[in-house]
C-alpha cells in the first residue's frame, strides 16, 4: 500500500499549484476564484524513488457549506486518509483566522503536519514566515509554488514519516 500525503490549506494558498508541481503535470486546475469543483484531487506522485498518492483536499468541495466548515471538514478527510498532512499557508496575507482554526484540528489528530509557506518568492519573502511559528505545528518550511523553490525540502521532509 502507496503512503498518503494529503494537501490541506485554505482557499488560493496555492494548493492547486503546488499539487501539479509536485505530480509534474497540469493536472489540477488553478484558479484566482476560490470554489472550482473541477480540480482533479487525486494523483500518483513520486520523490527520492518513493511512490505516494497525493491528495488536493481543497479541491473536496462541499457546495452551500460555509467556508469555515468546508475546510474544517478537508482537514477531516486528510487526517483519515492521509499518513502525511502538508498544511499550506501564504506569507502574503500572513497567519489568517482559517489557518489559526485549522492548524489544532491537525495537531489533535497526531497525524505527522508539515506546515509550509508559500508565495515565498524571494529571500525578503521568506524571512517573513517567523509568525507562522504560532501556528504550533514546528517549523514552518518557506516555499514557492510558481517559482518551484522549496518543495524538496518539504518532500524530504514528509519521506521521513512512510
Ligand atoms: P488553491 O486555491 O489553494 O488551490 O490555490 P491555486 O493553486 O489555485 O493558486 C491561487 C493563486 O495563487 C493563483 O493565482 C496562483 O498563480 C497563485 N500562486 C500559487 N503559488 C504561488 C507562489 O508560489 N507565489 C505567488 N506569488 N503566487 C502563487
Ligand atoms: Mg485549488
Amino acid at each position: 500500500v502507496k503512503p498518503t500525503v494529503a494537501i490541506v490549506g485554505r482557499p488560493n494558498v496555492g494548493k492547486s499549484t503546488i499539487f501539479n508541481r509536485i505530480v509534474g503535470e497540469r493536472i489540477s486546475i488553478v484558479e484566482d476564484t476560490s470554489g472550482v469543483t473541477r480540480d482533479r484531487i487525486y494523483a500518483d506522485a513520486e520523490w527520492l524513488g518513493r511512490d505516494f498518492a497525493l491528495i488536493d483536499t481543497g479541491g473536496i468541495t462541499l457546495e452551500d457549506e460555509p467556508l469555515n466548515v468546508q475546510i474544517r471538514q478537508q482537514a477531516q478527510i486528510a487526517i483519515e486518509e492521509a499518513d502525511v498532512i502538508i498544511m499550506i499557508t501564504s506569507v502574503k496575507e500572513g497567519v489568517t483566522y482559517e489557518d489559526q482554526q485549522v492548524a489544532p484540528i491537525l495537531f489533535k489528530s497526531g497525524k505527522p503536519v508539515i506546515l509550509a509557506v508559500n508565495k515565498a518568492d524571494n529571500p525578503e519573502l521568506r524571512n517573513d514566515i517567523f509568525e507562522f511559528y504560532s501556528l504550533g505545528l514546528g517549523d514552518p518550511f518557506p516555499i514557492s509554488g510558481s517559482h518551484g523553490l522549496g518543495l524538496g525540502d518539504v518532500l524530504d521532509e514528509a519521506l521521513k514519516y512512510f
